[in-house]
């Protein structure tokens, strides 16, 4: 039997296809797919998503309430919906490499550096040393942009969610999303991921969740969507 035929389908797998198909609250061309990684749920890259629109949820995810995943997938349509979205990870990448060409290409020059050898060398060291710093820069510069599309995503799902799938009315919004982030903390405390230690500060130093608190995301939706 196919994995697509209905009785092979996950808890994940369901509500994806329910929200897709059924109630048409996610765009057809986005597709879904089981993968290990540190996150919950995380959609395709700026590069590919223009091209893959995949929305990728850990295994775990099967575990949270229906609830909870609907909106976990939801947020992830929010991103690939929202073109801006896009645009800002085009800025992230694009400024930065620019940015280091230009350095390099200066430095190179004032080095006057003529032996191919050398200046072969010269690139290959600064790639290594340099351009992780410099994406980490431009990932600060740009962190309240990044800020801003989470609460987008956060808004994207409250809307849809508000609309077409609420079933008790006194039921809050803000209640619903607050206990998404309660099952995600309890998933994730289990799932340590394959970065251990000091590398996992380094990397959270170099680029620092962009995620605003729970707490923080939770207020927010109280005060549109209560
Ligand atoms: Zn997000």
């Amino acid at each position: 039997m196919k994995s697509t035929k209905k009785g092979n389908l996950n808890k994940v797998q369901t509500e994806f296809r329910y929200l897709r198909d059924n109630k048409e609250m996610i765009d057809s061309h986005v597709s879904l797919k089981e993968k290990n990684m540190n996150n919950p749920f995380k959609s395709s890259k700026i590069w590919m998503g223009r091209f893959r629109r995949k929305i990728f949820y850990h295994p775990k995810a099967k575990s949270l309430s229906k609830e909870s995943i609907q909106l976990g997938i939801l947020h992830e349509a929010g991103h690939l919906a929202n073109i801006q979205n896009y645009h800002k990870w085009l800025i992230i990448t694009a400024i930065p490499v620019a940015f280091f060409m230009a350095i390099i290409y200066c430095t190179a020059n004032f080095l006057n550096l003529e032996d191919q050898v050398k200046i072969g060398l010269f690139y290959l060291i600064m790639s290594i040393f340099g351009f992780i710093p410099i994406i980490s820069f431009s990932w600060h510069l740009f962190y309240e942009y990044l800020q801003k599309d989470e609460i987008k995503a956060d808004e994207f799902a409250a809307q849809k969610f508000k609309d077409k799938l609420i079933d008790n009315h006194n039921q809050k919004m803000s209640e619903i999303f607050s206990n998404l982030f309660k099952e995600l903390e309890e998933i994730s405390r289990n799932n340590q991921g394959y970065l251990q230690g000091k590398i996992k500060t380094l990397k959270r130093k170099l680029f620092p969740d962009f995620h605003p608190d729970r707490d923080t995301r939770v207020d927010l939706i109280k005060e549109k969507f209560d």
